[in-house]
């Protein structure tokens, strides 16, 4: 294996099991230039997203790859990826987590169970024994939930704007304070960079709900975690009921976002999202009849699209600054 290195999509793939392996896990991020050169091995219309980070895993030099089953898009990715390395007679294994929606407690003990399943197959690749991964895994948890908590803290009282939440470390000092954020940036993976660079070049300052990078992503800050004596239930309790919620999760993500907007005194939100996904295209539906802010949708294919965006954006921000200063009250979700 790679240095020990595993390549891993998406958040909820959990990084502590890799932890708990022994194994060093890095979130596949896809970078510029983007090639295109397997683009023939996939249906039309497809997941952007899904097209990037399998030009990503097969470029890539690790050996070790896990996969979130959350979408039919993320399934075939897989199946692709591998008719590609079996091709190609490439090194590399793809393991896959499937995660259930996650609403529900049955979702939760799935996801518990998967979890289980896939540290058996992690353990037998690093070479240690399954139970000396559960023994770690409980303390690598609670270290990390303790990490996620004191910056999730720190960014819903708006103090990590943008690349500080990225880059913030526990027991550091704060980033001196920028312009109070104005703008709400939610959404996909890819290009938040130009689109923060467009609006603040527009004048707006803006605050990411951001998925980029490896990143903590954010604890929901209403409930405390309480830990059990199954690390993997207390795994896929926190990345279900505490994790700030992905698309697919729409109404609790929709209700977070609101909570957010209002809490921050945002005055508008900008949602980029990848054409042809329909949990992100559900979302943008609850979105526009649940806030109470001007919203911009911008949609992005593998590349970004620069010159419309900042068209849309200079006329959000006039639609910002014109907008009512005590908005109306949300509808009901
Ligand atoms: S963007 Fe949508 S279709 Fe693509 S991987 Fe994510 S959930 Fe699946």
């Amino acid at each position: 294996m790679h240095e020990n290195q595993v390549g891993y999509f998406c958040h909820y793939v959990p990084w502590e099991l890799f932890e708990a392996c022994g194994l060093r896990g890095t979130l596949v991020t896809p970078a510029p230039p983007f090639p295109r050169e397997r683009e023939a091995f996939f249906p039309v219309p497809f997941c952007p997203f899904s097209k990037l980070i399998a030009e990503e895993i097969h470029r890539a030099p690790f050996s070790l790859y896990v996969l979130g089953f959350a979408c039919d898009a993320s399934r075939r990715t897989k199946e692709i990826l591998e008719y590609l390395h079996t091709k190609k007679n490439l090194p590399k294994t793809i393991l896959s987590l499937p995660i259930p929606f996650l609403g529900s407690s049955w979702g939760i003990q799935r996801l518990a169970e998967n979890l289980r399943q896939l540290s058996l197959q992690l353990a037998l690749l690093a070479g240690i024994h399954p139970w000396e991964v559960e023994t770690r895994l409980g303390e690598v948890i609670l270290s990390s939930y303790e990490e996620r908590k004191e910056i999730s803290t720190l960014f819903f009282a708006g103090r990590l704007p943008t690349q500080a939440l990225l880059t913030h470390k526990r027991g550091e000092s704060l980033p001196s304070q920028e312009a109070r954020p104005s703008v709400l940036l939610i959404g996909s993976h890819l290009f938040l960079s130009e689109v923060v660079q467009i609006a603040e070049e527009c004048g707006l300052s803006v605050i990411e709900e951001s998925p980029r990078g490896t990143g903590p992503w954010l604890i929901l800050p209403e409930q405390d975690f309480v830990p059990s004596s199954d690390p993997f239930l207390d795994l896929a309790r926190l990345y279900t009921l505490h994790k700030f919620p992905c698309p697919r999760v729409n109404q609790r993500r929709a209700q977070t976002i609101h909570k957010m907007v209002d809490h921050l005194s945002l005055t508008g939100v900008i949602f980029l999202y990848p054409q042809f996904c329909d949990a992100f295209l559900y979302q943008l539906g609850l979105l526009r009849r649940f806030l109470a802010v001007p919203l911009l949708p911008l949609a992005h294919d593998t590349e970004p699209n620069l010159a419309q965006w900042t068209t849309r954006i200079e006329a959000f921000r006039e639609v910002v600054r014109c907008a009512p200063s005590s908005p109306m009250a949300p509808q009901k979700l």
